[in-house]
């Protein structure tokens, strides 16, 4: 078996827009991403809505047309 084929993968932090930082896999130094699963709208969607009970999603309703 050949070593070094691969580069070489650090565990980095990254940081997060939002303040959230994780550790990656990476052959850089540091990452930095404007999202992440944290704050994703993608993720936080759902969660959001969820804790801050009915009254966004009664917001939301309102400005809905019911297409
Ligand atoms: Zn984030």
């Amino acid at each position: 078996m050949k070593q070094g084929i691969h580069p070489k993968y650090n565990e980095v932090q990254v940081h997060c827009a939002c303040g959230y930082t994780f550790t990656a896999g990476s052959t850089k130094n540091e990452i930095r991403v404007e999202t992440c699963s944290q704050c994703h709208p993608f993720y936080t969607g759902q969660s959001k809505s969820i804790e801050k009970g009915g009254r966004v999603e009664k917001f939301n309703k309102k400005f809905n047309r019911g297409e």
